[in-house]
């Protein structure tokens, strides 16, 4: 039998902004504009013996100057479950926006993953564009670059095993690169969309998010996280959704065991709203 691993969602920041700044062309719409909220996760995995994060979270300070709530230390999240920046042997990688990869720089024994072509992407002539230089830093781009030479990156071209039981594969459409992660989990598959779904909202009704590279691979995108949420025993989890925190336990302050439904949610279903 494969590794199973326990998944957990660890909310690091909480914010709130404004449905028409989160979905593209939500001013088309019929609906009035409203308060979005917007939480901010990375997720750890563990196995019987390998401890795994998907992302990490940003940095604070990089995340302050972008007027960003500096929340919970990642590190504080991870010892209230018992782990230290040490015990981290992987880090998958799902995009390199700076919420994303903020603190690669704090796991010492730790190898990485990303989509060949986000790397690409983020090296290529075009990064230095507004708005990819806001969302992608500087000093993130060379020290993924630094990381990589030192032989401490995995390239995905399309779709790899990390792992016993951790699948990852690119979809695209939010960046390049942007990479769904499929978990053996003790309770079933976990899928964890990250920003290839900000909000459940955005595949339940084909509401695109406001900042995509590619429109049809978003919704191509969609279609697949529908497709997997359909499936019996997968869970799907959006990466900045606050449904997530009603959803699931909290074992610890701000740490939501994805294993452990407590409340399901209340689905959007009316893709013609939507797309009117
Ligand atoms: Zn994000």
């Amino acid at each position: 039998m494969s590794e199973q691993f326990s998944v957990h969602a660890l909310r690091y920041a909480q914010s709130v902004g404004k449905r028409s700044s989160y979905f593209y062309g939500y001013h088309l719409s019929d609906q009035p504009d409203a308060e979005q909220h917007v939480d901010w996760y990375f997720w750890l995995l563990k196995s019987g013996n390998k401890t795994v994060l998907v992302d990490c979270g940003y940095d604070t300070d990089r995340a302050a100057r972008k007027g960003r709530y500096v929340g919970t230390n990642p590190l504080e999240l991870l010892s209230r479950m018992g782990v230290a920046a040490g015990d981290i042997d992987h880090v998958v990688i799902s995009h390199a926006h700076y919420d994303h990869v903020g603190n690669i720089g704090l796991f010492p024994n730790a190898e990485f993953t990303l989509a060949r072509s986000e790397f690409d992407w983020i090296t290529g002539p075009y990064a230095n564009r507004f708005p990819t230089c806001w969302v992608v830093e500087d000093e993130e781009r060379t020290m993924i670059q630094n990381f990589a030479r030192d032989g401490r990156f995995h390239f995905i071209d399309d779709r790899a095993e990390v792992l016993p039981g951790l699948m990852a594969w690119a979809v695209g459409g939010h960046t390049p690169g942007q990479m769904l992660v499929e978990i053996a989990a003790t309770s079933g598959q976990v899928v964890l969309a990250s920003d290839a779904a900000h909000f459940a909202e955005e595949y339940e009704t084909d509401r695109p998010f406001s900042m995509f590279h590619n429109l049809e691979d978003l919704f191509a995108g969609y279609e697949q996280l529908r497709d997997l949420n359909g499936r019996t025993g997968t869970v799907v989890v959006p990466g900045h959704d606050p449904r997530v925190s009603r959803t699931f336990a909290e074992v610890e302050k701000d740490c939501f065991d994805l294993t452990s439904v407590i409340a399901p949610p209340v689905v959007h279903n009316n893709l013609e709203r939507a797309s009117r």
